[in-house]
């Protein structure tokens, strides 16, 4: 419990090396007290474990919308000391690899797009296909789905799905170096081929939000970022790599369970945490295949973008470029990445495991889009269909994490006890008063994502704020949503 914490400033809070174990580094989990009194007794199990695989540098984190996952609690990072023996573990990224979040603006105000919001969420709700198995409207075969994956969103842009400037504002510009379609099961293959331009299922979606003049915090990062009036609408989807992602990581935890323990002779606390080291060949086969995870899911969220445009086009008989649909930025917040950060003074080459956290780089790095160079790294964060959702960037201080922070504002509730305690039809009908307009393709799943089964969002960014992992820039307000 929280007494047996130690705390380290108002949001931040360690738990040491004597807790447990074979913990190589100290735990840190991040929120304010009160994020942490409410805290899924299962993240200080988690990331206390994460705390005991070799490689792990600094510290194992947690940030303040973290709740229980598969092996990694969600919202946990963990970088990892390649040059020594650390190891690349898939709990440490997720099923869903690149599971990430997209923000588009608009120039269109509350009150234009108002009258037309049922219009533009029903249009939308036919033209990207949403729940469990959807398929998309890109028809490829299996041979160029693999270029696909190893191309991402470039090869998205070559074969008419966007804009050559959306490639600058996306992580990686939208392909990640290094992803070897050779590394791929068939399987895999299948499941995927069909499945770009598709939202997916659960807590996947698609909203149109609205920022409201009290809400733009930061008028001169906002207006740098795109946000440049009060009552600007923009579009902020999340979504991932649909079941190709899932069977990639499938495949690779049962090659990791059989060799990591016999022919490396690591141990570990939790199956979950299934690993091996990231220079071994099975290591160095699921970090490429992994990547084409990556690239899958930045295209999928291109031609997601694609079809936005048309539809916003179509509804207000403008062209996209008219309606400047720039994008601000593509995050993912499933990902390992060989990153260099500076620990106790020296340079290091580490791969840092951010499962349910997102990068935010600081201002002038190496990664950080040029025309972001002067304003750090933009950090896209959902909160809830119902209550709001953030626009953050990167900043100096940032270094204490990894250049890590929150990606949402987590759950407080399992999805059975949601769906025990909110009704589907209840919730549509009551946030259509409210103004917000929602389509689901399943009504129990909306009860799962009711806003009350989500930690306060506010007080989540508050508590990366005053750790000094990210900053504010914007709060969004939704008004329209399309839910998986
Ligand atoms: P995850 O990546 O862990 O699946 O979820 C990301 C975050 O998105 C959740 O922690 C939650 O805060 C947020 N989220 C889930 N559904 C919605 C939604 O419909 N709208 C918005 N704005 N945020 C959501
Ligand atoms: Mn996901
Ligand atoms: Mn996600």
């Amino acid at each position: 419990d929280i007494k047996s914490l130690k705390q380290v400033s108002d949001t931040i809070w360690e738990i040491p090396i004597s807790y447990k174990e074979g913990m190589r580094v100290p735990a840190r989990i991040y929120g304010t007290q009160k994020l942490i009194q409410e805290m899924d007794d299962a993240v200080y199990d988690q990331v206390t474990n994460v705390a005991t695989l070799p490689g792990i540098t600094q510290y194992a984190l947690c940030m303040p919308d973290g709740h229980f996952g598969y092996g990694f609690p969600i919202g946990g990072v963990a970088a990892m000391d390649v040059e020594n023996g650390g190891v690349i573990s898939p709990g440490g990224i997720g099923f869903d690899i690149n599971c990430g979040m997209r923000l588009v603006v608009t120039n269109l105000t509350y009150d234009e797009v108002k009258p037309y919001i049922k219009k533009v969420v029903d249009r939308l709700y036919e033209r990207v296909p949403a729940g469990v198995g959807s398929t998309g409207f890109v028809k490829i075969s299996r041979n160029e789905f693999r270029k696909v994956v190893e191309q991402g969103a470039r090869w998205c842009v070559d074969n008419g799905y966007g804009w050559e400037e959306d490639l600058e504002l996306m992580e990686e510009n939208g392909c990640i170096a290094g992803a070897d379609a050779a590394k791929i099961s068939e399987k895999a293959i299948d499941r995927g081929f069909n499945q770009i331009g598709t939202l997916g299922s659960g807590n996947h979606y698609l909203e149109i939000q609205v920022a409201k003049k009290e809400n733009i915090f930061e008028p001169e990062l906002a207006a740098k970022l795109g946000i440049t009036q009060p009552d600007q609408v923009v579009i902020m989807f999340h979504c991932g790599s649909r079941g190709f992602g899932h069977q990639v990581a499938t495949d690779y935890l049962q090659v990791f369970l059989k060799v990591m323990e016999s022919k490396y002779g690591i141990k570990i606390l939790d199956r979950e945490l299934a690993c091996t080291p990231f220079d071994s060949p099975e290591g160095q086969a699921y970090f490429s295949a992994m990547k084409c995870g990556l690239n899958m899911s930045f295209a999928n969220r291109q031609v997601i973008l694609h079809r936005i445009r048309e539809v916003f086009s179509e509804i207000f008989g403008r062209s996209a470029e008219d309606l400047g649909m720039h994008m601000v930025y593509d995050v993912a917040h499933n990902t390992a990445k060989l990153e260099c950060h500076i620990v106790d003074g020296k340079e290091r080459s580490l791969l840092v495991h951010r499962k349910g956290a997102t990068r935010a780089f600081a201002p002038g790095m190496t990664g950080v889009p040029e025309k972001y160079q002067h304003i750090g790294q933009p950090v896209i964060i959902g909160g809830s269909m119902e209550t709001g959702s953030y626009l953050l960037v990167g900043v100096p201080s940032g270094a204490q994490s990894f250049f890590s922070t929150a990606h949402g504002s987590g759950r407080t509730m399992s999805r059975t006890k949601a769906r025990k305690t909110f009704r589907g039809e209840k919730l549509q009908k009551e946030m259509q008063t409210r103004g917000i307009y929602v389509r689901s393709t399943s009504m129990s799943g909306l009860a799962e994502e009711a806003g009350g089964a989500y930690k306060d969002v506010d007080e989540v960014i508050e508590a990366a704020e005053l750790a000094g992992i990210s900053k504010r820039v914007v709060r969004f307000t939704p008004i329209g949503n399309i839910k998986g």
